[in-house]
């Protein structure tokens, strides 16, 4: 296929694709016999965006979901008329998610079973640490008060005994008593990531295993979810091995303050992994967090492709640690608007300016790159990188302005992994120096993203109501 009449890093050019890969670019080429041709209208073409940090099988379960957080729902009453319109799955359950405390404070059985007093109901808190269970729930779960079964700390209880309704990161003891809703619509999420320009994800899910794979390759075999993934998750991926276009990535895990693992079993988790020779991703969101992921890589001795996943809180001090200890950095700058102004309600005012860095990992030579950590953040990519560039919360206050990116720098966030599948250590900084954004590549896989103007327009407002079209290795699939 020829697509003519581009524009590749800032200059007007034709583009020809070859077995799926990008043959030829050059300022005009001549249309082959029978070759289909595509008119780009003068829009840039750009390397399809790569989101390096979401969770694909919750966003479609997210997609299905009940809103129950700003901006969509800001009130109790309007929490109460979300419920009230919601119709129940195939098991007769009511799934809810993105709640925040703002809406209607801490939920407990009691307080949903006054909005919901007759269906089950299960609400996931906005940060994803926690299910918010109403009565009939409960005792769907086998959690009515008479369980005798031990169940996990996590299920927290009252000074009696009673259940609260309050599930704190038991997902997977959680989805094990809750009905097989089947496999989630995986289709839906293509075709949201597609429009976006979106051509590659890594799920940074940790407890991704080997029925996850086999899921999302057949998601993928059937064209349903169209982009290349990159799969984190357990020790016991390393071995499935990779499939065309669906590989294998680092082994994942979550540091939660205040239930810190011990330091030891984290740094025997950081080498089984590299025995592997698979890197480590450990998410750190707290200042504690992001001190303990550091001291346990240094421990273990980190290595090349070894990440921290949000780095949401980083003090001076972490960033020269980070940058001795050669990781990369995967950032959300979407929470900036997103959580922007709970960020600055609640968050500890010493805290407030180590939020979501970007520039100053930039400037110290660390490794950055971006993901939209969907469905806990809006999965479109374009609202991240505008928050990356102006720094400004939902309400229009600025957050960490010293801390911002150039268009061309935001979009880098979002460039294609190297060679190695990892995010490509120097993207963002080149951008940054140069002023200019990623262009496609002759060589390189045809995954691209069309827009609708130049990209001297597009960098003025970086919405993603400027995608036109997006090719997955010359295939359009948007
Ligand atoms: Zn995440």
């Amino acid at each position: 296929m020829l697509i003519r009449n581009g524009e590749v890093a800032g200059r007007r050019a034709d583009l020809r694709i070859g077995e799926g890969r990008i043959v030829e670019i050059a300022p005009t080429l001549a249309p082959r016999a029978s070759e289909p041709v595509f008119d780009a209208e003068g829009g840039a073409l750009l390397r399809g965006l790569h989101d390096h940090h979401l969770h694909l099988l919750a966003l479609a379960a997210r997609l299905d979901s009940i809103d129950c957080g700003p901006p969509r729902v800001e009130t109790r009453a309007e929490l109460e008329a979300a419920i009230a319109r919601a119709t129940p799955d195939d098991t007769g359950w009511l799934r809810g998610a993105d709640y925040f405390e703002s809406v209607a404070g801490d939920l407990d059985r009691d307080a949903l079973d006054a909005l919901c007093p007759d269906r089950p109901l299960r609400i996931q808190h906005r940060s994803g640490a926690l299910w918010m269970l109403n009565s009939a729930a409960l005792s769907r779960i086998g959690l009515d008060g008479s369980d005798p079964d031990p169940t996990p700390t996590g299920v927290d209880r009252d000074g009696t005994g009673r259940p609260t309704g309050r599930l704190f990161r038991v997902d997977e003891w959680l989805r094990a008593r809750l009905p097989d809703r089947g496999t989630p619509d995986l289709g839906r999420v293509g075709r949201l990531l597609a429009a976006c320009g979106v051509t590659g994800v890594t799920d940074a899910t940790p407890s991704n295993d080997a029925r996850t794979r086999a899921t999302l390759r057949g998601a993928r075999r059937e064209g349903a979810l169209p982009q290349r993934i990159r799969l984190m998750g357990g020790l016991e991926l390393a071995s499935l091995g990779d499939d065309a276009g669906l590989t294998i990535g680092e082994h994942k895990r979550l540091l939660d303050e205040p239930a810190l693992p011990g330091l030891d079993g984290l740094v025997a988790a950081i080498r089984s992994a590299h025995d592997q020779g698979r890197a480590i991703a450990l998410h750190a969101v707290t200042r504690l967090e992001l001190h303990f992921a550091l001291a346990a890589l240094d421990e273990a001795g980190a290595q090349a492709g070894d990440r921290i996943e949000h780095a949401s809180v980083a003090p001076p001090e972490t960033i020269e640690t980070t940058r001795r200890l050669g990781l990369t950095i995967v950032t959300q700058p979407g929470f900036v608007f997103e959580r922007g102004d709970a960020y600055r309600a609640h968050v500890d005012r010493d805290d407030q300016p180590h939020l979501y860095r970007l520039r100053s990992w930039v400037e110290a030579d660390v490794p950055l790159a971006g993901g939209t950590d969907a469905p806990f953040g809006d999965p479109d990519p374009w609202q991240a990188m505008r928050a990356a560039v102006e720094r400004r919360t939902r309400t229009g206050e600025s957050l960490g302005a010293s801390e911002a990116l150039s268009p061309e720098a935001a979009l880098a966030l979002f460039a294609p992994p190297d060679a190695t599948g990892r995010p490509a250590a120097s993207a963002v900084r080149d951008a940054l120096a140069s002023g200019r954004a990623p262009a496609p590549r002759v060589g390189e896989p045809a995954d691209l993203c069309l827009l609708d103007a130049s990209w001297s327009r597009v960098r003025e407002d970086l919405a993603r109501a400027h995608v036109a079209a997006t090719f997955l290795a010359g295939e359009r699939i948007a």
